[in-house]
């Protein structure tokens, strides 16, 4: 374990503001100390001498401790923690309420104990924590009422009311855990910190969390994305920050709500997301018993037809199929199963199969090289042992070393079989979809285990010309910039159409002889963003008609907003729609985790299709190219109904080259290229749109 290993195994721990006082804080951890810590526990409190028999000292600097739990009032918990840096100790876990929770008093109150923690350098967790607890040496500081059983996942909490109903819970199932924290307000260490530190620890096998927010979006996805390469974290995430519903003008901003972000930043740092307490445990429980799967084909062998159909569905819906046997097995199984069974897969040996049917069935569907683990589901039969077959379920398993997932249905008919299943580590459900989901998890960690990184490119940029495109806001109230800034993708290498931006007729006449072909002009005013809405952009121009769509443009627009502040036109190279396919690539900032690249289906109707995918900056080259596969119409990128692929090489380093400019320029707020119009022969970013704030320059 890292540098917080003291943290959970201190060997002597002062309670500073220890009492015996009813119904209080100080007493509950007190009693929960000295019920089970294997250490020694020394009460802080000038005005006893002693508490629950243990001597007391007045204050922190005689107490030689290594790690302080702080449960005195607010006003002098920061003095607390001052005296405990002081005297030396580095650990110190503040539980005291009435901090950054409650108003701006708290919230200044807190930046003080950040500022005590920096100058001690303090492994400080909280304030507002309900404490943490260490199975192996029975520390449980923490005022919960229960204490937690020993095992080997480690388990982090923003909300301490959560960690209480939880133990509750597992006490009764019988699951343990190797370390437990309340995160509490997060003011020093927060989860990144403790995944770190239990990726590193030998006995944490299985990290899980419940997290209502993330403190470092990017940090936190490059310490999880090591720490998962070993130890699976799995996450429930609740509650949404309002970013999705602060008023954005690109459509990456009106599409990307909060949760897109934490999508794919822990989609990034190879968390496992659960929806539910339910789902997280599932998938905890079998991640930390269960071998992972070679392959994701999964065998059902069950004696319930309907179940099996059920399980056929639930594998349909998760990542994993069903095997196809080998021609040995689908013989052997002929052999050994009465003619009305079903010997495809899901194996139907019939209501009346006893054990040894049974038996010889899961053997012969885990012992086939095309099957990567198995479910073995059941109704209970007057001929069926239960037991029994939770026995020999059990030596299988450990026979072939594949993931089983079990479903005997029932109730109370099943208890013993479940017992002694979940003894051996195989949980077992009622639900056939939930054991399908226990291996759908065991096939994701594989996959994320397995994933290797590439750095983010470096493409050679102008910088500096960026740089002066965007500080033509500078000094303006409205800070918005469209394909007058066309420059800005030109200087980051992102290709653009010939073209440019002209204030009278006969100028737009001239760019557009120089062009070859038809052109397309575009009103230019950033007063007018969608431009196509109030039909501010002709395609297919002929030269004689330039001069004409010149006027009806500014026309147009003037129609729409009088005072509108009219640049001028934009004449531009036509791009060859009917070989192309119209995308967007975009970008909007995420409050935790910073710029949010977004590629998906554009054209006019993105907000329509919202066919997109989201990745945090910066992005690595197969990163971006994940991202073009991941769309619903990726087909098209690929060449759908005899059309020629399109350039999905150039879509990538599209993506590339604009998440480098987006993590060189954080006053870049949002910014979308669409559309970026992909053809065969290549991309071209035909329309720009960006926000920026000038004081980030
Ligand atoms: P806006 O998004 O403000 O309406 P765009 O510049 O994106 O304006 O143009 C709208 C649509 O016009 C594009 O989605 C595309 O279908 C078409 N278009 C724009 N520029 C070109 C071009 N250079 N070549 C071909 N079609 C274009
Ligand atoms: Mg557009």
């Amino acid at each position: 374990m890292g540098e917080l290993s003291e943290l959970f195994a201190p060997r002597r721990i002062a309670v500073v503001g220890a009492t015996e006082r009813e119904g209080s804080v100080g007493r509950a951890i007190m009693e929960n100390l000295v019920a089970d810590f294997d250490g020694d526990v020394v009460p802080v409190n000038p005005k006893y001498d002693e508490v629950f028999g243990v001597p007391a000292v007045a204050d922190v600097g005689e107490s030689d401790a290594d790690l302080a739990v702080i449960v005195v009032p607010p006003h002098i918990a920061v003095d607390a923690v001052r005296e405990s840096g002081k005297a030396g100790i580095r650990n110190v876990v503040v539980v005291t309420a009435g901090f950054g929770e409650t108003g701006s008093e708290g919230a200044s109150r807190e930046q003080e104990l950040t500022e005590v923690a920096e100058e001690y350098d303090l492994n400080l967790v909280g304030p507002n924590s309900l404490g943490l607890m260490s199975t192996p040496t029975g520390l449980n500081a923490t005022f919960g009422p229960d204490n937690a059983l020993p095992g080997n996942m480690s388990f982090m909490s923003q909300s301490g009311a959560f960690i209480t109903a939880v133990l509750d819970w597992a006490n009764d199932q019988g699951i343990g855990f190797k370390d437990v924290v309340s995160l509490g307000n997060k003011a020093v260490l927060d989860e990144a910190d403790f995944v770190d530190a239990w990726g590193d620890d030998e006995d944490t096998e299985v990290i899980i969390g419940y997290l209502e927010g993330i403190s470092e979006g990017r940090e936190f996805i490059d310490t999880a994305r090591e720490v998962t390469q070993d130890t699976p974290i799995v996450l429930v995430k609740s509650g949404r920050t309002d970013a999705g519903a602060q008023a954005a003008s690109s459509h990456t901003g009106t599409i990307a709500g909060s949760d897109q972000a934490y999508e794919a930043g822990l989609d990034q740092a190879g968390v496992i997301r659960a929806e539910s307490v339910q789902e997280l445990f599932d998938a905890a429980r079998v991640l930390e018993s269960q071998p992972l799967p070679a392959t994701d084909d999964v065998a059902v062998i069950t004696n319930a037809g309907g179940p099996g159909v059920m399980s056929t569905d639930a594998v349909g819906d998760s990542r994993l199929s069903m095997a196809s046997f080998t021609d040995e097995t689908l013989d052997a199984f002929s052999e050994k199963l009465p003619a009305e069974g079903n010997i495809y897969n899901p194996v139907d040996i019939v209501g009346d199969a006893d054990n040894e049917r049974f038996r010889d069935a899961l053997d012969l569907a885990l012992g086939d090289e095309n099957v990567g683990c198995a479910v073995v589901l059941t109704a209970p039969t007057a001929v069926l042992d239960y037991e029994q077959l939770a026995a020999d379920t059990v030596e299988l398993q450990e026979k072939y070393d594949k993931p089983v997932a079990a479903c005997f249905m029932g109730g109370e008919r099943v208890k013993p079989a479940a017992e002694a299943l979940s003894d051996a580590g195989i949980p077992n459900y009622f639900d056939p979809a939930r054991a399908v989901n226990g291996l759908d998890a065991l096939s994701r960690f594989r996959e994320i285990s397995e994933r290797e990184f590439d750095e983010p490119t470096t493409f050679d940029v102008d910088r500096e010309r960026a740089r002066e495109i965007l500080s033509s806001v500078e000094g303006r109230d409205d800070t918005r910039l469209g394909v007058e800034a066309m420059d800005l993708l030109d200087a980051y290498g992102i290709q653009t159409p010939d073209g440019d931006i002209v204030d009278a007729p006969a100028e737009a006449l001239e760019v557009a002889e120089d062009i070859e072909g038809d052109v397309v002009m575009k009103i230019v005013s950033p007063d007018i963003l969608h431009k196509s809405d109030i039909g501010g952009v002709k395609v297919g121009v002929p030269n004689e008609e330039v001069y004409d769509a010149y006027e009806d443009l500014v026309t147009r627009a003037r129609n729409y907003q009088p005072d509108a502040n009219i640049i001028g036109v934009q004449v531009q190279e036509m791009v060859d729609l009917d070989s192309g396919v119209e995308t967007i690539v975009g970008m909007n900032r995420d409050p935790q985790f910073g710029p949010l690249l977004m590629f998906g289906l554009g054209g006019i109707f993105v907000e329509v299709l919202e066919d997109t995918t989201f990745r945090v900056a910066p992005v690595s080259e197969s990163e971006a190219h994940e991202m073009t596969e991941e769309i619903d119409s990726a087909p098209l990128l690929r060449g759908a109904r005899g059309r020629d692929p399109v350039d999905v090489a150039g879509v990538t380093e599209t993506i590339q080259r604009l998440s480098q400019l987006v993590t060189d320029f954080p006053a870049i707020l949002e910014l979308d290229i669409n559309p970026l119009v992909a053809t065969p022969d290549g991309v071209q970013a035909v329309d720009v749109r960006l926000t920026v704030d000038p004081d980030q320059l």
